[in-house]
Order: structure tokens, then sequence, then C-alpha cells
């Protein structure tokens, strides 16, 4: 009989809403710098303080990028948009009031899916809506006062809101990954949580297993990196089965994360519907899109992870993992498609990259970038290892790293230093006299039958080549030798 633990009779109910800054140059609605870690309160027109007189101008860029986002999520856009000002206090907010959009968001529902063990699942999208972000209040500077940066006040913000659809925090986890790579892979957030680009707030309430009403939920606010968020989640599912269990009454809060101890704390219960007073921004006309510019951007659409993952399986016959792993930074996937058009040794192109090319950028520092110059240097190596003409980790320790740095044809350099592989019987045959010289004792125990010697002598022959023996010659004379 299967035990009911109190984790197993209730099911969480997770929603999040994820804010990311557009990777705009200039505010929202002014010509104000968006640059992270400026002198404090020196990107700060009258525009972005909201003094009276001054117009706010829509950035058309901030738009353009929320629209790609829902078109790759697969959102409905919205033609007819207005901003709307949402009136609160706030000592970081000078103005009095947020630019948002209220009844209409740029972008109406939409999927994104996310790979669980229990397979692929569709996240729904509630809505991506526009707005701009506020200032920072620092607590941490001074013991008496709290200081304030207004730089990042306007700054352009897509707010996404996924439908409660999410039911474990490693999940949601999941979630926040997958749109982190598809902001980056869109080039329109740059997905950096440390610097706060992208923030999460997770909304989670718990219900009887197949309850169909929601629960009364908790929000947990401003979570800067993807194992808080899983964190805080688990925690907070934990906290309020216990609350449930011990008889107690989960009630609306709105909560913070302690990354110092794990836990989450209240900040204030939550009175149900704030009243911030929408209406449209007077200064701000409504802006309408065509259906002619939001096809422009679809056209404008790189080829999605999922879409490229799909079409390297079928055509490439690669594992999941490779395919997985080759679409997870856009600039490693555009290398790799470059050099399939220049081989079709693909599963060695993977090879190479996951590989010998990684561990050559870690220790380098460079980008691929850098090696664009040598990428058909690169091609050439990989179809000369391909081809038996170089062993593969003479190739990748002692080639690889040349022909980037000083980009030039593979075969020369290896000419040039005499690291080609001999597939010349009489070079290996000396090679394979010298090691079976070497070594009599355990001839003599190979030609009793422990014939798991061969491994040994092969990489003997190769280690006295210097990797130059071509192994399966080298085997097959090894093992005419031994039979004599
Ligand atoms: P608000 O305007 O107060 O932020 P919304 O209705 O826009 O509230 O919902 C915000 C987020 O909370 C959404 O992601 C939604 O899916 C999620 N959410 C709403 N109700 C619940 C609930 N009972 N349990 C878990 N998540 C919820
Ligand atoms: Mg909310």
């Amino acid at each position: 009989m299967q035990t009911v633990t109190p984790s197993s009779k209730y099911e969480a109910v997770i929603g999040l809403e994820i804010h990311a800054q557009l990777a705009t140059h200039s505010k929202l609605f002014c010509g104000d710098a968006t640059d992270f870690g400026a002198a404090p309160n020196t990107q700060i027109s009258p525009i972005t303080m909201g003094h009276p007189g001054t117009l706010p101008k829509t950035n058309e860029k901030a738009v353009e990028y929320a629209i790609t986002m829902g078109l790759a999520c697969g959102c409905a856009i919205e033609k007819n948009n207005y901003f709307a000002r949402k009136n609160y206090f706030y000592p970081d907010l000078p103005k009095g009031y947020q630019i948002s959009q209220h009844t209409t968001p740029i972008c109406v529902g939409g999927t994104v899916n996310i790979k669980t063990p229990a397979g692929v699942k569709s996240i729904q999208l509630n809505r991506i809506h526009l707005e701009e972000d506020a200032g920072k209040s620092i607590h941490d500077i001074s013991d008496t006062a709290t200081m304030i940066d207004l730089n990042r006040a306007g700054t352009p913000l897509i707010e996404l809101v996924t439908e409660p659809c999410l039911h474990s925090a490693e999940e949601a986890f999941l979630f926040v990954t997958e749109i982190r790579k598809l902001v980056r892979w869109l080039g329109v957030c740059d997905g950096n949580m440390e610097e706060g680009s992208l923030r999460c707030d997770a909304n989670i309430s718990i219900r009887l297993q197949g309850e169909k009403k929601l629960g009364t939920r908790v929000e947990i606010k401003n979570l800067n990196s993807i194992r808080n968020i899983k964190k805080a989640i688990q925690y907070e599912i934990e906290r309020l089965i216990e609350i449930t269990e011990t008889g107690g009454t989960i009630i609306q809060q709105t909560r913070s994360f302690d990354a110092n101890n794990d836990t989450t704390f209240s900040i204030r219960d939550k009175e149900d519907a704030n009243d911030y007073r929408y209406f449209p921004d007077p200064d701000l006309a409504p802006f309408h899109l065509t259906n002619e510019s939001i096809e422009a951007l679809r056209l404008k659409l790189p080829a999605l992870p999922n879409e490229l993952q799909i079409e390297w399986t079928k055509s490439f016959k690669l594992s999941d993992y490779d395919v997985e792993q080759l679409s997870e930074n856009k600039e490693e996937t555009a290398f790799f498609i470059q050099l399939t058009k220049l081989s079709t040794h693909y599963k060695s192109i993977a090879n190479w990259i996951l590989g010998p090319i990684r561990s050559y950028l870690n220790e380098s520092s460079n980008s691929y970038e850098k090696l664009s110059l040598a990428l058909p240097y690169i091609a050439a190596l990989i179809e000369m290892v391909e081809n038996n003409q170089l062993n593969f980790s003479v190739a990748s320790n002692k080639i690889l790293k040349e022909i980037i740095e000083q980009p030039q044809s593979p075969l020369t350099y290896a000419e040039q230093h005499n690291l080609l592989q001999s597939n010349s019987a009489d070079e290996i045959e000396q090679w394979v006299n010298e090691v079976l010289a070497k070594h009599p004792d355990k001839v003599t125990e190979y030609k009793k039958g422990k014939k798991g010697l061969i491994g040994l002598f092969v990489g003997e022959v190769k280690k006295i080549s210097q990797g130059k023996a071509d192994p399966k010659l080298s085997t097959q004379l090894l093992e005419k030798k031994l039979a004599e």
C-alpha cells in the first residue's frame, strides 16, 4: 500500500512573473543611457524624473524587442496599444507613477516548452507587457540612511506572466532557465540575473490533489538567481503544507527570500486588490501596429533552439545530449552550423566543439568571434583526423591552438612539425619491433593467452611514435607479429 505523505496529498500551484530588462541602449521614454554600473544618478534627465512639462517619447526598439519575444513564444500581438499610469508612492519612483500597460498587454497567450524528466511540458503564458523599471533603494551603504540611485528608473522592461500551471520548484527552475536562454538567443535581454536584468516573482499556493479551485497564494518578490528561485519555492511549498496540516490558515502575503538561511519571511499581508488608479498616460499617444510591421519582425526571428534540435536530430543523427548542448549559446550554434557546411562528419564536429574547442575557449578566454578566421582550417583539421592523416590527440593537443592563434593550414603545420600520422607499414613496423623488444615478459604473457595486453602494446607504439602511428595499422601489425 502506498503511504500518503503530506507532500503527496497536496499539489503545488505556481505562477511566475518575470521581469526582463530590454537590451536597448536608451530608456523606454527618453534618450538616457541604460548602462549598468554607471556612477549613481548620472543617467537621469528631467524626463526620467518626470518633471512637469517634460514629454516622454516611446523607444521603438523596446517595442520591437517585446514583439520579438512574443512572436518567439507564439503569443498573439496586440495591435492597438496604449500606456497607462500605475499610481503608487515609492521613494525610488519619483514621478509617483510607473508607466506600464494595463488593458492592452502587447503580447497575449503563448507557450514556452520545458523538458522535464517526465517529458516535454508546455507552459502557458498569460501575457507579456511593456513597462518601465523603477530606481534602486540602497540600504547597505549607510547605517542611518537609505540611498537612492535613479539610473535604473525608466529602463524598459518586459513583464512575462505565466498562468498558474507550474507544479514544482523544479518546473519553475526549468522554466526560468528556458526564458533566460530564449531572451539571450533573441538578443532582447542579456539575461544577467546578478545584475538584475532578469528578476522573478513567484506566486505559490497549494491544494489537495484533484481539487480544481486555486488555494490562497503567497508571492515571493524579487528572486534574483535561478538557484534561489528553486530554493525559495521549495521552502514555501513545504511551509504552506505545514501550516495546512497543523490546522492553520494561509493568508495572502507578499514575502521575500532570505538567502542566508534559505527561508522566506513576510514583508506585508496583501490586501485583495491594490488600487493603482490606472489611467491612459495623457502624454503618450496610443500606438498602433500594422500587420506588415509585425510580419517583418516575424521574418527576422532567428531559428529557435527547439527547431534546430529537431532538424539536427533528423539530418545529422546527433544525440539528444549533443543537440541540447549545441543549441545553448548562439555563437557556438552559428560556429557549429558553419562547420557543418565545410565537413559532413557531423558527429565529429559536435565532439570537437564540445571537447577541445570548448576547452580551448575556456583556457584562453577567447570567444567564437576569434575562431571565425580559423574556421576553414578547423574544418580541415577535423577532416584530417577523419582521414587518418592525424591522430586525434595530436590534432587537438598540438595543432588546434596553433591554427587558431595563427590561422594557417593544419596540413602545412603538421608537415613542418613532423606530426602527420604514419601509415607507412615500414615505419610502423620499426616502432612495433622496438616495443616488443622492450617488453619480452609481456610478450610471453600475451602468448600465454592474456590478449588484453594488446591495448598496452598499441599505447606504447603510440607513445614512442609521438602519436604518429596509425593505431589501426599498429594493432594489425602487432597482432600479426605476436601470432608468429
Ligand atoms: P497580480 O495582478 O496580483 O500580480 P495576477 O492575477 O496578475 O495577480 O497573477 C500574478 C501571477 O500569479 C500569475 O503568474 C498567476 O498565474 C499567479 N497566480 C494567481 N493566482 C494564483 C494562485 N492561487 N496560486 C498560484 N499562482 C497564482
Ligand atoms: Mg504580482
